[in-house]
Protein backbone atom coordinates (compact mmCIF):
# COMPACT_ATOMS: atom_id res chain seq x y z
CA UNK A 1 0.00 0.00 0.00
CA UNK A 2 1.35 3.22 -0.71
CA UNK A 3 1.69 6.70 1.85
CA UNK A 4 -0.92 9.24 0.68
CA UNK A 5 -0.41 12.84 1.29
CA UNK A 6 -2.54 15.91 0.99
CA UNK A 7 0.13 17.19 -1.04
CA UNK A 8 3.56 15.92 -2.54
CA UNK A 9 6.29 18.43 -4.23
CA UNK A 10 8.88 17.03 -6.68
CA UNK A 11 12.01 19.31 -6.00
CA UNK A 12 13.12 21.09 -3.23
CA UNK A 13 14.55 24.43 -4.77
CA UNK A 14 13.59 27.70 -4.07
CA UNK A 15 9.81 26.67 -5.85
CA UNK A 16 9.46 23.80 -4.48
CA UNK A 17 10.78 24.00 -0.85
CA UNK A 18 8.79 27.18 -0.72
CA UNK A 19 5.00 25.73 -1.27
CA UNK A 20 5.83 22.63 0.87
CA UNK A 21 6.76 25.17 3.65
CA UNK A 22 3.30 27.11 2.69
CA UNK A 23 1.46 24.10 1.88
CA UNK A 24 2.31 22.74 5.82
CA UNK A 25 1.91 26.01 7.41
CA UNK A 26 -2.07 25.27 5.79
CA UNK A 27 -2.47 22.18 7.11
CA UNK A 28 -2.03 19.85 4.58
CA UNK A 29 0.16 16.77 5.14
CA UNK A 30 2.87 17.47 2.60
CA UNK A 31 5.96 15.36 1.64
CA UNK A 32 9.03 16.63 -0.81
CA UNK A 33 10.81 14.57 -2.81
CA UNK A 34 14.03 15.24 -4.17
CA UNK A 35 17.33 13.78 -5.93
CA UNK A 36 20.31 16.77 -5.19
CA UNK A 37 23.32 15.03 -3.68
CA UNK A 38 26.60 17.42 -2.90
CA UNK A 39 29.91 16.54 -3.63
CA UNK A 40 30.26 14.46 -0.65
CA UNK A 41 27.38 12.67 -1.49
CA UNK A 42 24.77 13.58 0.98
CA UNK A 43 21.34 14.32 0.18
CA UNK A 44 20.85 17.82 0.81
CA UNK A 45 17.81 20.38 0.37
CA UNK A 46 17.20 23.86 -1.50
CA UNK A 47 18.25 23.03 -4.98
CA UNK A 48 20.27 24.79 -7.85
CA UNK A 49 19.74 27.73 -6.04
CA UNK A 50 21.32 27.02 -2.23
CA UNK A 51 24.05 24.22 -3.59
CA UNK A 52 25.15 26.04 -7.45
CA UNK A 53 23.42 29.30 -8.02
CA UNK A 54 22.33 32.23 -6.03
CA UNK A 55 24.00 31.45 -2.46
CA UNK A 56 27.18 29.87 -3.39
CA UNK A 57 27.56 32.83 -6.12
CA UNK A 58 27.16 35.89 -3.88
CA UNK A 59 29.17 34.29 -0.82
CA UNK A 60 31.97 34.61 -3.76
CA UNK A 61 30.93 37.95 -5.53
CA UNK A 62 30.76 39.24 -1.74
CA UNK A 63 34.73 37.79 -0.86
CA UNK A 64 35.56 38.87 -4.20
CA UNK A 65 34.45 42.60 -3.86
CA UNK A 66 35.86 43.16 -0.04
CA UNK A 67 39.51 42.04 -1.62
CA UNK A 68 39.31 44.48 -4.83
CA UNK A 69 37.94 47.05 -1.98
CA UNK A 70 41.21 46.34 0.01
CA UNK A 71 43.53 46.39 -2.94
CA UNK A 72 41.98 49.17 -4.81
CA UNK A 73 39.85 50.86 -2.90
CA UNK A 74 41.23 51.45 0.68
CA UNK A 75 43.94 53.46 0.05
CA UNK A 76 41.91 55.99 -1.20
CA UNK A 77 39.97 56.35 2.47
CA UNK A 78 43.31 56.80 3.89
CA UNK A 79 43.51 53.09 5.41
CA UNK A 80 46.39 51.06 4.68
CA UNK A 81 46.40 47.65 4.19
CA UNK A 82 50.05 46.77 3.60
CA UNK A 83 50.22 43.69 0.60
CA UNK A 84 46.76 42.25 0.47
CA UNK A 85 46.66 38.50 -0.26
CA UNK A 86 44.01 35.73 -1.53
CA UNK A 87 43.25 32.81 0.23
CA UNK A 88 41.55 31.20 -1.95
CA UNK A 89 41.03 27.97 -0.33
CA UNK A 90 39.45 30.03 2.48
CA UNK A 91 37.75 31.41 0.44
CA UNK A 92 35.74 28.96 -0.97
CA UNK A 93 35.55 27.06 2.72
CA UNK A 94 33.73 29.96 3.60
CA UNK A 95 31.20 29.91 0.69
CA UNK A 96 30.78 26.33 1.92
CA UNK A 97 29.75 27.00 5.28
CA UNK A 98 27.16 29.45 3.99
CA UNK A 99 25.81 26.81 1.73
CA UNK A 100 26.25 24.67 4.86
CA UNK A 101 24.18 26.76 7.11
CA UNK A 102 21.37 27.52 4.94
CA UNK A 103 20.62 23.80 3.66
CA UNK A 104 20.71 22.80 6.81
CA UNK A 105 18.40 25.78 7.73
CA UNK A 106 15.66 24.32 5.45
CA UNK A 107 16.15 20.83 6.51
CA UNK A 108 15.07 22.41 10.41
CA UNK A 109 11.96 24.27 8.58
CA UNK A 110 10.97 20.98 7.17
CA UNK A 111 11.31 19.11 10.07
CA UNK A 112 9.34 21.91 12.61
CA UNK A 113 6.57 22.07 9.45
CA UNK A 114 6.08 18.26 9.87
CA UNK A 115 6.93 18.15 5.81
CA UNK A 116 8.29 14.32 4.84
CA UNK A 117 11.57 14.55 2.96
CA UNK A 118 11.47 11.40 0.44
CA UNK A 119 15.17 11.44 -0.84
CA UNK A 120 15.04 10.01 -4.75
CA UNK A 121 14.36 10.96 -8.25
CA UNK A 122 10.47 11.30 -8.42
CA UNK A 123 8.08 10.59 -11.45
CA UNK A 124 4.76 11.42 -11.79
CA UNK A 125 2.37 8.51 -12.73
CA UNK A 126 -1.53 8.47 -13.73
CA UNK A 127 -3.86 9.40 -10.87
CA UNK A 128 -1.52 11.63 -9.24
CA UNK A 129 0.81 8.86 -7.54
CA UNK A 130 4.14 9.29 -7.44
CA UNK A 131 7.15 6.92 -7.83
CA UNK A 132 10.40 7.53 -5.83
CA UNK A 133 13.73 6.08 -7.65
CA UNK A 134 16.17 5.92 -4.39
CA UNK A 135 19.91 4.73 -6.28
CA UNK A 136 20.70 1.62 -4.86
CA UNK A 137 17.63 0.86 -3.66
CA UNK A 138 14.22 -0.44 -4.57
CA UNK A 139 11.71 2.53 -5.62
CA UNK A 140 8.23 3.21 -3.64
CA UNK A 141 5.23 5.25 -4.76
CA UNK A 142 3.18 7.65 -2.52
CA UNK A 143 0.02 8.95 -3.95
CA UNK A 144 -1.68 12.40 -3.33
CA UNK A 145 -4.61 14.90 -3.48
CA UNK A 146 -2.11 17.29 -4.95
CA UNK A 147 1.03 17.15 -6.71
CA UNK A 148 3.42 20.53 -7.70
CA UNK A 149 5.52 19.67 -9.80
CA UNK A 150 9.05 22.21 -9.41
CA UNK A 151 12.30 20.25 -10.80
CA UNK A 152 13.86 22.96 -11.75
CA UNK A 153 16.51 23.52 -14.49
CA UNK A 154 20.01 22.56 -15.66
CA UNK A 155 22.82 24.44 -18.16
CA UNK A 156 22.24 24.17 -21.49
CA UNK A 157 25.17 22.50 -23.01
CA UNK A 158 27.21 23.20 -26.05
CA UNK A 159 28.16 20.39 -28.49
CA UNK A 160 31.00 22.82 -29.81
CA UNK A 161 32.26 23.00 -26.68
CA UNK A 162 31.78 19.85 -24.21
CA UNK A 163 32.35 20.34 -20.68
CA UNK A 164 35.45 18.30 -19.15
CA UNK A 165 34.73 19.91 -15.85
CA UNK A 166 38.12 20.44 -15.34
CA UNK A 167 39.73 22.66 -18.21
CA UNK A 168 35.63 23.22 -19.76
CA UNK A 169 33.02 23.92 -16.87
CA UNK A 170 29.93 25.06 -16.25
CA UNK A 171 28.45 27.54 -13.98
CA UNK A 172 28.75 25.19 -10.96
CA UNK A 173 32.08 23.77 -12.23
CA UNK A 174 33.26 28.10 -12.24
CA UNK A 175 32.06 28.18 -8.53
CA UNK A 176 34.27 25.29 -7.54
CA UNK A 177 38.10 27.17 -9.28
CA UNK A 178 41.12 25.94 -6.39
CA UNK A 179 43.43 28.91 -8.75
CA UNK A 180 42.49 32.15 -10.33
CA UNK A 181 42.80 31.65 -14.20
CA UNK A 182 45.30 33.67 -15.57
CA UNK A 183 43.03 33.77 -19.16
CA UNK A 184 39.22 33.24 -18.37
CA UNK A 185 37.26 32.59 -21.25
CA UNK A 186 33.37 32.90 -20.89
CA UNK A 187 31.29 31.53 -23.55
CA UNK A 188 27.90 33.78 -22.78
CA UNK A 189 27.52 37.58 -21.46
CA UNK A 190 24.87 37.30 -19.95
CA UNK A 191 23.53 37.55 -16.20
CA UNK A 192 25.54 34.29 -15.48
CA UNK A 193 28.51 34.87 -16.95
CA UNK A 194 28.78 38.38 -16.46
CA UNK A 195 28.72 37.99 -12.44
CA UNK A 196 30.93 34.70 -12.78
CA UNK A 197 33.05 37.00 -15.40
CA UNK A 198 33.43 40.01 -12.93
CA UNK A 199 34.21 38.19 -10.01
CA UNK A 200 37.30 36.09 -11.30
CA UNK A 201 38.30 39.38 -12.73
CA UNK A 202 38.54 40.68 -9.42
CA UNK A 203 39.94 38.19 -7.90
CA UNK A 204 43.10 38.46 -10.32
CA UNK A 205 42.17 37.29 -13.87
CA UNK A 206 44.25 39.06 -15.84
CA UNK A 207 42.08 38.12 -19.36
CA UNK A 208 38.40 38.17 -19.05
CA UNK A 209 36.99 37.32 -22.73
CA UNK A 210 32.92 36.87 -23.03
CA UNK A 211 31.96 35.59 -26.40
CA UNK A 212 28.49 36.90 -26.96
CA UNK A 213 26.56 35.69 -29.84
CA UNK A 214 24.08 38.65 -29.70
CA UNK A 215 25.00 41.66 -31.30
CA UNK A 216 23.03 44.17 -28.83
CA UNK A 217 24.77 43.50 -25.23
CA UNK A 218 22.39 42.27 -22.24
CA UNK A 219 19.31 42.81 -24.48
CA UNK A 220 16.66 41.90 -21.57
CA UNK A 221 17.86 45.26 -19.92
CA UNK A 222 16.82 48.55 -20.63
CA UNK A 223 18.94 49.78 -23.70
CA UNK A 224 20.26 52.77 -21.35
CA UNK A 225 21.16 50.73 -18.56
CA UNK A 226 22.77 47.94 -20.43
CA UNK A 227 24.86 50.91 -22.26
CA UNK A 228 26.25 51.91 -19.05
CA UNK A 229 26.55 48.87 -17.93
CA UNK A 230 28.90 47.96 -20.98
CA UNK A 231 30.96 51.06 -20.01
CA UNK A 232 31.37 50.18 -16.86
CA UNK A 233 32.11 46.71 -17.19
CA UNK A 234 34.77 47.20 -20.42
CA UNK A 235 36.23 50.16 -18.16
CA UNK A 236 36.74 47.15 -15.31
CA UNK A 237 38.87 44.93 -18.26
CA UNK A 238 35.83 42.68 -19.36
CA UNK A 239 36.74 41.85 -22.99
CA UNK A 240 32.84 41.59 -24.05
CA UNK A 241 33.01 40.83 -28.09
CA UNK A 242 29.64 40.81 -29.07
CA UNK A 243 28.15 39.24 -32.29
CA UNK A 244 30.50 35.87 -31.58
CA UNK A 245 29.43 32.84 -32.31
CA UNK A 246 31.91 29.90 -31.54
CA UNK A 247 32.71 27.44 -34.08
CA UNK A 248 34.91 25.06 -32.20
CA UNK A 249 37.29 24.06 -29.23
CA UNK A 250 40.41 22.22 -28.55
CA UNK A 251 42.38 21.15 -25.66
CA UNK A 252 45.96 22.36 -26.05
CA UNK A 253 48.87 22.76 -24.18
CA UNK A 254 47.11 22.69 -20.59
CA UNK A 255 44.71 24.92 -21.85
CA UNK A 256 41.34 25.30 -24.56
CA UNK A 257 41.74 26.73 -27.93
CA UNK A 258 38.16 28.28 -29.11
CA UNK A 259 37.35 29.06 -32.30
CA UNK A 260 34.68 31.85 -33.46
CA UNK A 261 33.55 34.08 -35.82
CA UNK A 262 31.99 37.66 -35.71
CA UNK A 263 32.00 40.38 -38.47
CA UNK A 264 35.91 41.10 -38.18
CA UNK A 265 36.46 36.84 -39.48
CA UNK A 266 37.76 33.61 -37.71
CA UNK A 267 39.67 33.95 -34.63
CA UNK A 268 41.28 31.66 -32.38
CA UNK A 269 42.08 32.29 -28.80
CA UNK A 270 43.75 30.21 -26.11
CA UNK A 271 42.39 30.12 -22.25
CA UNK A 272 43.79 28.00 -19.12
CA UNK A 273 39.59 27.86 -18.38
CA UNK A 274 36.13 28.41 -19.97
CA UNK A 275 33.27 28.63 -18.50
CA UNK A 276 29.84 27.68 -20.59
CA UNK A 277 27.23 29.98 -19.60
CA UNK A 278 24.73 29.77 -22.34
CA UNK A 279 21.15 29.37 -20.44
CA UNK A 280 19.32 27.01 -18.60
CA UNK A 281 16.77 24.97 -19.64
CA UNK A 282 14.25 22.93 -17.39
CA UNK A 283 14.85 20.03 -15.88
CA UNK A 284 11.59 17.72 -16.64
CA UNK A 285 13.14 14.69 -18.51
CA UNK A 286 11.13 11.87 -17.28
CA UNK A 287 9.22 14.23 -15.03
CA UNK A 288 6.10 12.41 -15.51
CA UNK A 289 5.29 8.62 -17.47
CA UNK A 290 3.69 8.52 -20.99
CA UNK A 291 0.86 7.21 -19.16
CA UNK A 292 0.05 10.83 -16.90
CA UNK A 293 -0.30 12.29 -20.15
CA UNK A 294 1.36 15.69 -18.64
CA UNK A 295 1.66 18.29 -21.20
CA UNK A 296 5.02 20.22 -22.15
CA UNK A 297 6.48 22.16 -25.20
CA UNK A 298 9.51 21.00 -27.38
CA UNK A 299 11.79 22.46 -24.86
CA UNK A 300 10.61 20.51 -22.02
CA UNK A 301 8.99 23.29 -20.03
CA UNK A 302 5.90 22.44 -17.88
CA UNK A 303 2.58 23.77 -19.75
CA UNK A 304 0.56 26.06 -17.44
CA UNK A 305 -1.82 28.47 -17.21
CA UNK A 306 -1.22 32.04 -15.43
CA UNK A 307 -2.24 30.33 -11.75
CA UNK A 308 0.18 27.43 -12.52
CA UNK A 309 -2.36 24.84 -13.15
CA UNK A 310 -0.90 21.83 -15.88
CA UNK A 311 -3.29 20.04 -18.24
CA UNK A 312 -3.62 17.50 -15.13
CA UNK A 313 -7.04 18.36 -12.67
CA UNK A 314 -4.69 18.32 -9.08
CA UNK A 315 -1.34 19.01 -10.61
CA UNK A 316 0.71 22.37 -10.74
CA UNK A 317 4.37 23.11 -11.79
CA UNK A 318 6.15 26.22 -10.47
CA UNK A 319 9.85 27.49 -10.96
CA UNK A 320 12.06 26.97 -13.84
CA UNK A 321 10.39 24.69 -15.54
CA UNK A 322 7.88 27.08 -16.41
CA UNK A 323 7.40 29.98 -18.35
CA UNK A 324 8.74 33.41 -16.89
CA UNK A 325 12.29 34.53 -15.74
CA UNK A 326 14.29 31.70 -14.22
CA UNK A 327 14.60 33.50 -11.01
CA UNK A 328 14.40 32.43 -7.39
CA UNK A 329 12.11 34.38 -6.14
CA UNK A 330 9.86 34.03 -9.38
CA UNK A 331 9.57 30.26 -8.48
CA UNK A 332 8.89 31.18 -4.76
CA UNK A 333 6.30 33.16 -4.85
CA UNK A 334 4.46 31.09 -7.10
CA UNK A 335 4.89 27.87 -4.95
CA UNK A 336 3.14 30.52 -2.51
CA UNK A 337 0.27 31.07 -4.57
CA UNK A 338 -0.30 27.22 -5.54
CA UNK A 339 -0.35 26.36 -1.78
CA UNK A 340 -2.80 29.00 -1.40
CA UNK A 341 -4.73 27.80 -4.28
CA UNK A 342 -5.30 24.46 -3.40
CA UNK A 343 -6.51 25.56 -0.21
CA UNK A 344 -9.25 27.73 -1.60
CA UNK A 345 -7.48 30.60 -0.82
CA UNK A 346 -7.80 33.56 -4.17
CA UNK A 347 -4.15 33.95 -4.85
CA UNK A 348 -2.86 35.36 -7.80
CA UNK A 349 0.86 36.18 -8.49
CA UNK A 350 1.88 39.65 -9.97
CA UNK A 351 4.42 38.63 -12.76
CA UNK A 352 4.53 41.95 -13.94
CA UNK A 353 6.58 43.42 -10.54
CA UNK A 354 8.59 40.46 -10.44
CA UNK A 355 12.53 42.44 -10.26
CA UNK A 356 15.39 41.39 -12.02
CA UNK A 357 19.04 42.06 -10.47
CA UNK A 358 22.76 41.55 -11.82
CA UNK A 359 24.89 40.94 -8.99
CA UNK A 360 27.80 42.70 -10.73
CA UNK A 361 29.48 45.21 -8.94
CA UNK A 362 27.81 48.04 -9.85
CA UNK A 363 24.97 45.96 -9.19
CA UNK A 364 22.28 46.24 -12.18
CA UNK A 365 18.60 46.06 -11.21
CA UNK A 366 15.02 46.30 -12.61
CA UNK A 367 11.59 45.79 -12.67
CA UNK A 368 8.26 46.50 -15.16
CA UNK A 369 8.77 47.62 -18.54
CA UNK A 370 11.35 49.14 -20.65
CA UNK A 371 12.01 52.39 -22.21
CA UNK A 372 11.89 50.21 -25.78
CA UNK A 373 9.13 47.95 -24.92
CA UNK A 374 6.93 50.97 -23.96
CA UNK A 375 7.74 52.45 -27.25
CA UNK A 376 7.25 49.80 -29.41
CA UNK A 377 3.94 49.34 -27.76
CA UNK A 378 3.34 52.71 -28.29
CA UNK A 379 2.44 53.95 -24.37
CA UNK A 380 2.48 57.29 -23.66
CA UNK A 381 4.85 57.58 -20.84
CA UNK A 382 7.49 60.16 -19.08
CA UNK A 383 11.02 58.92 -18.38
CA UNK A 384 13.04 60.30 -15.09
CA UNK A 385 16.74 59.79 -14.62
CA UNK A 386 19.01 60.63 -11.88
CA UNK A 387 22.58 60.09 -11.31
CA UNK A 388 24.76 58.12 -8.47
CA UNK A 389 27.28 61.20 -9.13
CA UNK A 390 25.25 63.65 -7.91
CA UNK A 391 24.18 61.75 -4.65
CA UNK A 392 25.63 63.12 -1.60
CA UNK A 393 25.77 59.12 -0.42
CA UNK A 394 27.14 58.07 -3.40
CA UNK A 395 29.88 60.44 -3.49
CA UNK A 396 30.73 59.46 0.34
CA UNK A 397 30.83 55.99 -0.84
CA UNK A 398 32.96 56.53 -3.74
CA UNK A 399 30.42 54.59 -5.74
CA UNK A 400 28.79 57.37 -8.61
CA UNK A 401 28.41 55.02 -11.79
CA UNK A 402 25.21 54.77 -12.81
CA UNK A 403 21.66 55.91 -12.68
CA UNK A 404 18.05 55.21 -11.12
CA UNK A 405 15.65 56.12 -14.27
CA UNK A 406 11.62 55.33 -13.66
CA UNK A 407 9.22 55.23 -16.13
CA UNK A 408 5.71 56.37 -15.98
CA UNK A 409 2.75 56.43 -17.68
CA UNK A 410 1.97 60.18 -19.12
CA UNK A 411 -1.53 60.40 -18.51
CA UNK A 412 -2.46 58.32 -15.37
CA UNK A 413 1.26 59.10 -13.75
CA UNK A 414 1.77 54.99 -12.62
CA UNK A 415 4.89 53.87 -12.79
CA UNK A 416 5.30 51.63 -15.48
CA UNK A 417 9.30 50.53 -15.06
CA UNK A 418 12.20 51.49 -12.74
CA UNK A 419 15.62 50.69 -14.28
CA UNK A 420 18.98 50.79 -12.45
CA UNK A 421 22.46 50.63 -12.41
CA UNK A 422 24.64 51.76 -9.07
CA UNK A 423 25.52 50.58 -5.38
CA UNK A 424 22.97 48.44 -3.63
CA UNK A 425 20.77 48.23 -6.50
CA UNK A 426 19.75 44.70 -5.43
CA UNK A 427 17.69 46.46 -2.33
CA UNK A 428 16.90 49.66 -3.84
CA UNK A 429 15.20 47.72 -6.92
CA UNK A 430 12.77 46.95 -4.03
CA UNK A 431 11.22 49.97 -3.32
CA UNK A 432 9.89 49.90 -7.10
CA UNK A 433 8.67 46.80 -7.12
CA UNK A 434 6.57 47.97 -3.89
CA UNK A 435 5.48 50.88 -5.34
CA UNK A 436 4.12 48.86 -8.58
CA UNK A 437 2.98 46.51 -6.43
CA UNK A 438 0.30 48.96 -4.53
CA UNK A 439 -0.13 50.77 -8.01
CA UNK A 440 1.48 53.72 -6.94
CA UNK A 441 2.27 56.39 -9.25
CA UNK A 442 5.81 59.03 -9.84
CA UNK A 443 3.84 61.50 -7.80
CA UNK A 444 3.06 59.23 -4.60
CA UNK A 445 6.98 58.78 -4.40
CA UNK A 446 7.86 62.27 -5.12
CA UNK A 447 5.61 63.39 -2.03
CA UNK A 448 7.82 60.41 0.56
CA UNK A 449 10.45 61.99 2.58
CA UNK A 450 13.40 59.82 2.34
CA UNK A 451 16.41 59.96 5.17
CA UNK A 452 19.28 61.94 3.79
CA UNK A 453 22.21 60.87 3.21
CA UNK A 454 21.08 57.60 1.11
CA UNK A 455 20.76 56.37 -2.27
CA UNK A 456 17.17 55.90 -1.46
CA UNK A 457 17.04 59.34 -2.70
CA UNK A 458 18.00 58.88 -5.86
CA UNK A 459 14.65 57.10 -6.41
CA UNK A 460 13.20 60.03 -5.05
CA UNK A 461 14.77 62.09 -7.64
CA UNK A 462 14.41 59.88 -10.06
CA UNK A 463 10.67 60.28 -9.32
CA UNK A 464 11.03 63.89 -9.49
CA UNK A 465 12.77 63.82 -12.58
CA UNK A 466 9.69 62.13 -14.42
CA UNK A 467 8.07 65.78 -13.72
CA UNK A 468 11.33 67.67 -14.51
CA UNK A 469 11.36 68.59 -10.99
CA UNK A 470 14.24 66.80 -9.84
CA UNK A 471 16.54 68.89 -7.38
CA UNK A 472 20.15 67.94 -7.29
CA UNK A 473 20.77 68.07 -11.43
CA UNK A 474 19.72 70.29 -14.02
CA UNK A 475 16.26 69.93 -15.43
CA UNK A 476 15.61 71.26 -18.98
CA UNK A 477 12.36 72.29 -18.91
CA UNK A 478 11.08 69.34 -21.52
CA UNK A 479 7.02 69.82 -22.85
CA UNK A 480 4.70 66.73 -23.63
CA UNK A 481 6.16 63.01 -22.80
CA UNK A 482 9.66 62.00 -23.21
CA UNK A 483 11.11 60.21 -25.86
C1 LIG B 1 25.30 30.48 -10.91
C2 LIG B 1 23.85 30.84 -10.73
C3 LIG B 1 23.51 31.99 -10.07
C4 LIG B 1 22.17 32.33 -9.88
N1 LIG B 1 21.88 33.46 -9.22
C5 LIG B 1 20.59 33.81 -9.01
C6 LIG B 1 20.25 34.96 -8.27
O1 LIG B 1 21.13 35.67 -7.79
N2 LIG B 1 18.95 35.25 -8.09
C7 LIG B 1 17.95 34.47 -8.62
O2 LIG B 1 16.77 34.78 -8.43
N3 LIG B 1 18.24 33.36 -9.33
C8 LIG B 1 19.53 33.02 -9.53
N4 LIG B 1 19.82 31.87 -10.22
C9 LIG B 1 18.70 31.07 -10.75
C10 LIG B 1 18.08 30.23 -9.62
O3 LIG B 1 19.06 29.40 -9.07
C11 LIG B 1 16.92 29.44 -10.17
O4 LIG B 1 15.99 30.30 -10.79
C12 LIG B 1 16.21 28.68 -9.05
O5 LIG B 1 17.08 27.83 -8.37
C13 LIG B 1 15.04 27.88 -9.62
O6 LIG B 1 14.37 27.28 -8.56
P1 LIG B 1 13.54 25.93 -8.77
O7 LIG B 1 13.05 25.56 -7.41
O8 LIG B 1 12.60 26.08 -9.88
O9 LIG B 1 14.62 24.84 -9.25
P2 LIG B 1 16.02 24.34 -8.71
O10 LIG B 1 16.62 25.30 -7.77
O11 LIG B 1 16.78 23.94 -9.91
O12 LIG B 1 15.66 23.07 -7.84
C14 LIG B 1 15.07 21.94 -8.39
C15 LIG B 1 15.30 20.77 -7.46
O13 LIG B 1 14.54 19.67 -7.90
C16 LIG B 1 15.34 18.50 -7.94
N5 LIG B 1 14.74 17.62 -8.94
C17 LIG B 1 14.63 17.82 -10.27
N6 LIG B 1 13.94 16.82 -10.85
C18 LIG B 1 13.63 15.96 -9.85
C19 LIG B 1 12.94 14.74 -9.80
N7 LIG B 1 12.42 14.20 -10.90
N8 LIG B 1 12.83 14.12 -8.62
C20 LIG B 1 13.35 14.65 -7.49
N9 LIG B 1 14.01 15.82 -7.48
C21 LIG B 1 14.14 16.46 -8.64
C22 LIG B 1 16.71 19.04 -8.31
O14 LIG B 1 17.74 18.12 -7.98
C23 LIG B 1 16.75 20.29 -7.44
O15 LIG B 1 17.13 19.97 -6.13
C24 LIG B 1 21.16 31.49 -10.39
C25 LIG B 1 21.49 30.31 -11.06
C26 LIG B 1 22.82 29.98 -11.22
C27 LIG B 1 23.17 28.69 -11.93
Amino acid sequence: MSDHYDVVVIGAGPAGYVAAIRCAQLGFKTACVDDWVNPQGKPVLGGTCLNVGCIPSKALLESSERFAQARDQLGDHGIGVGDVSLDLERMQARKQRVVRDLTQGIEQLFKAGGITWLQGRGRLLAGKRVQIAHAGGEAREVSAEHVILAPGSVPVQLDRIPLDNQLVVDSSGALEFDQIPRRLGIIGAGVIGLELGSMWRRLGSETVMLLEAQEQFLSIADEQVAREAYRVFTRQGLDIQLGSRVTGSERNNGGVEIRYQNSAGDHVVEFDKVIVAVGRRPNTEGIAADEATLLLDEWGVVHVDDQCRTNLPGVYAIGDAVRGPMLAHKGSEEGVMVAELIAGQAAQMRYDTVPSVIYTFPEVAWVGQTEQALKAAGVDYRAGVFPFAASGRARAMGETDGFIKLLADSQTDRILGAHMIGPHCSELIAEAAIAMQLGGTAEDIALTTFAHPSLSESFHEAALAVHSRALHVAQKRRPGRSR
